[in-house]
């Protein structure tokens, strides 16, 4: 267990993340399937195995650099919405990270507001149109109120990943309004969002990660 984000946090959280989207791709693309073009699990494992290879080879020295690396990884090999969306979430936690190599659970809800802020620009999806946005904002909510609240970084990053889980739950019965399921209109009702189900694999990887509970 930790109270502070290192390098080596983040590192073990984007491993995790690697090993449990690798796991995960075959359901993410199957709820791709049902109201996208079934590449989500395969664009989420083949961006992450890269980032994984990238670290190392090249280990970042600080954590803007590692937050830039993973960005531009995901930016330059995973095609599609989800390859921009996650680019630009890292690609701006980097530029809101602090500099050296370690931040407090304050600054990592800081860094990962920046992120999601950044998302928002591009996709420009608000909560309720069944995207990752579904997960991530009852996640910012969920770590931030914890963290008032004076709960420590496991737990703030628990009760967040928690939150994203059910975000993403309830983005089941929701019409699509963003990305390539908007396209189908009220056909894309009746089933859970694939963005949103890796957004909450990648915080409860994290929680994992601060729990000292990832491999
Ligand atoms: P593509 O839709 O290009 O095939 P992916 O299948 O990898 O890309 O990713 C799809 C996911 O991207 C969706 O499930 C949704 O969560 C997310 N997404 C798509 N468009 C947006 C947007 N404008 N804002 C936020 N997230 C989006
Ligand atoms: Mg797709």
């Amino acid at each position: 267990m930790t109270d502070t984000v290192t390098l080596d946090v983040l590192e073990t959280w984007i491993r995790h993340s690697a090993g449990r989207l690798g796991v995960e791709a075959d359901r993410l693309t199957e709820l791709d399937s049902a109201i996208g073009d079934a590449d989500h699990g395969t664009n989420m494992k083949r961006g992450f195995t890269a980032i994984v290879a990238k670290l190392d080879a090249a280990p970042p020295q600080t954590l803007a650099e590692f937050f830039r690396s993973v960005g531009m990884t995901l930016v330059s090999k995973v095609g599609g919405a989800s390859g921009s969306l996650y680019g630009t979430l890292f690609l701006d936690m980097a530029r809101g990270a602090p500099n050296g190599t370690s931040m407090s659970a304050d600054d990592w809800s800081r860094v990962l507001s920046a992120g999601v802020a950044g998302v928002v620009g591009r996709g420009h999806a608000q909560p309720g149109d069944k995207t990752m946005i579904d997960a991530f904002t009852p996640a910012l909510d969920a770590l931030s109120r914890a963290l008032d609240d004076g709960a420590g970084l496991a737990e703030a990053a628990a009760a967040a990943a928690t939150a994203a889980e059910r975000g993403s739950a309830d983005t089941e019965p929701l019409v699509a309004r963003k990305g390539r399921a908007s396209y189908l209109g009220e056909r894309s009702v009746g089933h859970v969002d694939p963005g949103s189900a890796s957004t909450a694999i990648l915080l409860r990887a994290f929680a994992d990660a601060v729990a000292g509970d990832a491999p």
